[in-house]
């Protein structure tokens, strides 16, 4: 385990509430494609978050099922910000446009 891994199992229950800002997910989540230890870690801390729902109920329980239907689940929650956060850049650019064609017209008059 590297110093940086530190940050993100301190981001684990974080990841899991979905409490962390587009940038820190978007970090947690490259960086758990590419660290097995954290990926465990994830898996443990998921367990024991779900552990007494899982034992209450006879449920079916796959856990990397689980864990990887999060994981699509909070990638397109950043893909979903991201096209929010685009659409609102265009349409502040075409705002933009519209108040320079105005003044540029205003100008000719
Ligand atoms: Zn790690």
């Amino acid at each position: 385990m590297n110093r940086k891994c530190l940050r993100y199992r301190d981001e684990i229950p974080a990841y899991l509430e979905d409490r962390l800002t587009e940038s820190d997910l978007e970090d947690f989540l490259l960086h758990l494609q590419h660290c097995e230890a954290c990926s465990e870690e994830l898996s443990t801390q998921y367990l024991m978050s779900r552990g007494l729902r899982i034992l209450e109920s006879d449920l079916p329980f796959d856990l990397n099922t689980e864990l990887k239907e999060l994981r699509e689940r909070r990638s397109r929650q950043l893909r979903s910000r991201r096209t929010q956060s685009l659409a609102a850049l265009i349409l502040e650019i075409g705002a933009l446009i519209a108040f320079v064609l105005e003044v540029a017209l205003l100008i000719r008059l």
